[in-house]
C-alpha cells in the first residue's frame, strides 16, 4: 500500500544534504557559535526579507513572543487580545510575561475576528496579538484601525506565516514586532528550536537585542536584567541557507493547496484565498463532518492527518483559572470539532496529494 506521510524531514535536508553540511563544517571550524556572523547574516537576511529593518534571532518562536512582551513592559495587571485556536505557545507567552490572555472568537478563515476584539478590549488591554494561523494572514487593516484607535500595541505572531502577504505586504511587518519560530514543523525550519523577531522600531529593537542577552550591553556591562535567548550560530547558518529556497518552497505549497481545493470542492470545505492575500498554507486544513472517522479511514488507507488543533486553548486545563468555559467562542469550538490538516509541504509528490483526495472521496463513496 503506498503510504502518504504527515510531514518528511528527511526528503528536505536529503535535497540540501551538501550545502547544509558544508555550512555546519565551516560553522564548527570557526568556533564561533553564539552571536556570531551566521546570526548577523541572517538577521539582516531575514529582515529584508520580511520587509522590516530589523531582525533579532532569539531561541524560539515562543521566546519571541514572550521578549517582546517584556521588552514593551507588558506584564502583570495587563490584558493581551488573542484567538483561542492557536498553538499553546501564543497564550503560553502571555502567562509568562505575567499578563493575562483575553481570548476573541475566529472567523471562517481561522483567523481573529476584529469585531470581537473591539469587544473584548477593557481598560487594562496593551496589546492585540493576532495569529496568521495556517498560513493565512489575519485582518490586518481592521486590526491596525482598531490599535491605533484604542492606543494598543500590535504583537503578530506569524510563527505559521514566513512569507504570506497581505495587500503586498509580509506577515510579521505590520506590528510593532513580528514573532516567527523555526521548529522544525515549520516551513523555514532548523535543526533544533529557534526563532526571531521583525521590527521598525528602533527603541525596541536596540531593547531586544540586550534581552535576548541577558541585559548585557557589552562584554561586561549590564543595562538591564535580561534572559538568555539567543538563536545558535549553528542554526543561523542552515537558516541562511534555506531561506534562499523558502520562496520556492511556498510556491509550491499554494500550488498544491490549489489542486487540493480543484479536488476535493464540494467534498469538504476547503480554503479559498481572499482578496488581497497571498497565504503559504503551513496547514491545509479541510473541514468535515465525522472528522475522527475520516481520520481513521484515511489511517487505513495509508494517509497520515493531523488535527489542530482539537482543544481550543480557553478549554485546556491550564486555562482553568481564566474562568472560560465551553459557548465563549463558538465558531472556534464548531470548527475544532471539524476540522482535520491534510499533508501538504514541498517535497510531497503531486501521485501523493492524488492518494490523499482518492482516500477523502472514498469515505463519502463507501468505496473503500
Ligand atoms: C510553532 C508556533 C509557536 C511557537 O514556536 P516555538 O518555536 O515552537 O516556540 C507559536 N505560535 C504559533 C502559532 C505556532 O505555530
Amino acid at each position: 500500500m503506498k503510504t502518504v506521510k504527515f510531514v518528511n524531514i528527511a526528503a528536505q535536508f536529503n535535497s540540501l544534504r551538501d550545502e547544509i553540511l558544508k555550512k555546519i563544517d565551516d560553522v564548527c571550524q570557526s568556533g564561533s557559535f553564539i552571536l556570531g556572523n551566521e546570526l548577523k547574516e541572517f538577521e539582516q537576511n531575514f529582515a529584508s526579507y520580511c520587509g522590516c529593518r530589523y531582525a533579532v534571532g532569539v531561541a524560539n518562536g515562543t521566546d519571541a513572543l514572550f521578549l517582546v512582551m517584556k521588552a514593551l513592559g507588558i506584564g502583570r495587571g495587563d490584558e493581551v487580545i488573542t484567538a483561542p485556536n492557536s498553538f499553546l505557545a501564543t497564550a503560553g507567552a502571555i502567562i509568562a510575561a505575567g499578563a493575562k490572555p483575553v481570548f476573541a472568537d475566529v472567523r471562517d478563515d481561522y483567523n481573529i475576528d476584529p469585531n470581537k476584539i473591539e469587544e473584548a478590549i477593557t481598560g487594562r488591554t496593551k496589546a492585540i496579538m493576532p495569529v496568521h494561523l495556517t498560513g493565512r494572514p489575519a485582518d490586518m487593516s481592521a486590526i491596525l484601525d482598531i490599535a491605533k484607535r484604542h492606543g494598543l500595541y500590535v504583537i503578530e505572531d506569524a510563527a505559521q506565516s514566513v512569507g504570506a502577504s497581505y495587500n503586498g505586504k509580509k506577515a510579521g511587518s505590520f506590528g510593532i514586532a513580528g514573532c516567527f519560530s523555526f521548529h522544525p514543523l515549520k516551513t523555514l525550519n532548523a535543526y533544533g528550536d529557534g526563532g526571531a523577531i521583525t521590527t521598525n522600531d528602533t527603541a525596541l529593537y536596540e531593547k531586544l537585542v540586550k534581552i535576548r542577552n541577558h541585559g548585557l550591553k557589552n562584554r561586561d556591562e549590564c543595562e538591564m536584567w535580561g534572559y538568555n535567548s539567543r538563536l545558535d550560530n549553528l542554526q543561523a547558518a542552515i537558516l541562511n541557507v534555506k531561506l534562499r529556497y523558502l520562496d520556492g518552497w511556498n510556491r509550491r505549497k499554494r500550488e498544491m493547496a490549489a489542486m487540493y481545493r480543484e479536488r476535493l470542492h464540494g467534498v469538504v470545505k476547503v480554503p479559498v484565498d481572499a482578496q488581497g492575500e497571498e497565504p503559504v498554507y503551513h496547514t491545509f486544513i479541510v473541514q468535515c463532518e465525522r472528522r475522527n472517522e475520516m481520520m481513521q479511514h484515511l489511517l487505513k488507507l495509508g494517509v497520515e492527518t493531523k488535527v489542530h488543533y482539537p482543544i481550543p486553548i480557553h478549554l485546556q486545563e491550564a486555562a482553568s483559572l481564566l474562568g472560560y468555559k465551553e459557548g465563549n467562542f463558538p465558531v472556534a469550538e464548531a470548527q475544532a470539532k471539524r476540522i482535520l490538516s491534510l499533508p501538504i509541504y514541498p517535497e510531497l509528490s503531486d501521485e501523493e496529494l492524488e492518494v490523499v483526495c482518492d482516500a477523502v472521496r472514498s469515505f463519502y463513496s463507501g468505496l473503500t
